[in-house]
């Protein structure tokens, strides 16, 4: 009997998620969870739009105290429903791990910050009072990715709704339902708080076409794109205001004065979160020649598969697919069949049977190599070793590719981590711990997952969906 492929399994469950028989199936479709109707889920992006409008004015009618409550109940029930969206993530996409996304959930339900970010300032002088408030867009139209969908789709609801505005959203389809459920989530959230019963909203079949109109709409006042470079860059050139969170290859550097053991453990962390799918996760190493002997076994205690460089180059054509570019020239794309899969599974595509105690596939590259150069978002983690700190820097900054997005290292010289610091650029910079900790899990700050490097905004929240506005009293309101 023939056998069934993976790619074939996705696409029939594919199929059953977008279809009606999905709801008997799974349980739920983009349109509906359980039998019950998603709130604020529409079929035209003309009218999403014009719910989207209405959610803005009533949130602009609203005190801070009323918002701060509808985000308070957001929190609440992200908190109580991050297993239903953790397990609907994975199913949907087939990709990532769902205790890693329940963590993820609860993060943003912790770590986002609400109306507390929005902040005045007063200036005074011999000529007065200035004030500058920072106000909101209007209506934002965003578009999400499907490596963090529904994590996405909360954090920016209630950074978007702190600042006062409306959102509609435009998510990937191919994590349409969990997207939709957290928008659901959101509007049911807004009517518990006495809020309106649609707040926010998404479309229920997510195409190229609803993002273009979306992008050329008169009553979109500002874009927010999380996604891949083309993503990115398609919204930067609307002639709108937009916010570019776009694609990374943080590279990690460990040197010779680095506590071994640990760095060892925190990339092995970091790289497998969620099986590498967060844009800032460590995707290629540059390890000092005289301590990569050490990191490779500190690395495999930690649940790592070192394969030889003929396997390596044996698993380049089945996790990048060579493509022809609109150029005519030939172009290598991540498989989708490969993004985001469990260690074993892509071993097993070599013919390499382990458990699932391996969570994450090492090899040892060179410079050039495919694993180095593209990023990935899978379990896979090349180790470059590098003679000293000149070349590491050179090899790491250039592996980043210019994204300025994500960079870690592993050292206890400071001179040499503030010059890798330096010369790389980065959004973020983690030093000594995974690379989770640079949003806010085991380390200081706030979380965003939607980290804005090409336009600016950085670790983004809800006073990055603000636009300042100033009053002017002349010679009056002076209190001294
Ligand atoms: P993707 O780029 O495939 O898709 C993102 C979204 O853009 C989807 O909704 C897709 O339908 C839409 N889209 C794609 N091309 C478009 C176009 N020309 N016009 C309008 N919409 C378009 O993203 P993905 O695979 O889900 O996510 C992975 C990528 O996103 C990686 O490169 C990752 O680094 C990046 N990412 C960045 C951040 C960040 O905060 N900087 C966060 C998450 C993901």
């Amino acid at each position: 009997m023939a056998s069934i492929t993976e790619a074939e399994i996705r696409e029939i469950v594919k199929k059953i998620v977008s279809s009606s028989v999905g709801a008997d199936l799974l349980g739920y479709t983009s349109t509906q969870y359980n039998g019950r109707k998603l709130i604020g889920v529409y079929s035209d992006m003309n009218e999403a739009i014009d719910a989207a409008e209405r959610g803005y004015k009533a949130v602009r009618a609203m005190t801070v105290e009323q918002r701060e409550k509808i985000i308070d109940e957001i929190r609440r029930l992200t908190r109580e429903e991050a297993p239903i969206m953790a397990k609907m993530g994975v199913e949907e996409t087939g990709m990532g791990k769902i205790e890693h996304k329940r963590l993820k959930h609860i993060l943003v339900a912790d770590k986002t910050p609400g109306t507390e970010d929005i902040v005045s300032e007063a200036r005074t002088g011999d000529n007065g009072l200035t004030l500058t408030e920072m106000a909101p867009f209007g209506v934002v139209g965003a578009i999400t990715p499907s490596t963090n969908p529904s994590e996405t789709v909360i954090c920016n609801s209630i950074g978007m709704i702190a600042a006062g505005n409306g959102v509609v959203f435009n998510p990937h389809p191919n994590a349409i339902c969990v997207s939709n459920y957290a928008v659901d989530l959101v509007n049911r959230a807004s009517a518990i708080a006495g809020g309106p019963e649609v707040l926010v909203c998404s479309m229920d079949k997510p195409t190229l076409d609803s993002a273009a109109i979306m992008q050329s709409h008169p009553k979109i006042r500002l874009l927010v794109c999380t996604g891949g470079p083309g993503v990115v860059k398609a919204v930067l050139s609307s002639g709108k205001k937009a916010i570019g969170a776009g694609a990374g290859n943080p590279p990690v550097i460990v040197d010779d004065t680095a506590d071994i053991k640990k760095a060892g453990k925190d990339i092995i962390d970091g790289c497998t979160f969620d099986n590498n799918l967060p844009c800032i996760a460590e995707k290629e190493v540059f390890a000092f020649d005289s301590i990569a002997d050490e990191l490779i076994a500190e690395m495999k205690k930690n649940g790592a598969y070192l394969i030889t460089k003929e396997q390596a180059d044996k698993l380049v054509p089945i996790v990048l697919n060579e493509k022809t570019g609109k150029n005519g020239k030939t172009v290598k794309v991540v498989s989708r069949d490969c993004v985001g899969r469990d260690a074993d599974v892509i071993l097993a595509k070599i013919g390499v049977k382990v458990g699932k105690d391996v969570r994450c596939i090492i090899c040892e590259t060179d410079f050039m190599h495919d694993f180095v150069q593209h990023e990935l978002m899978m379990p896979i983690l090349p180790i470059v070793r590098v003679h000293n700190i000149e070349e590491a820097i050179d090899l790491a900054v250039k592996a980043e590719h210019g994204n300025r997005h994500t960079a870690h290292m592993h050292s206890k010289n400071i001179d040499r981590l503030s010059a890798f610091a330096k010369a790389v650029e980065t959004t973020i910079f983690v030093k000594n711990a995974p690379s989770y900790a640079g949003i806010g899990f085991g380390g200081e700050g706030h979380t965003t997952f939607t980290i804005a490097g090409p336009t600016g905004e950085g670790i983004t929240s809800a006073r990055s969906f603000t636009r300042k506005r100033r009053c002017v009293m002349a010679d009056n309101f002076r209190i001294i």
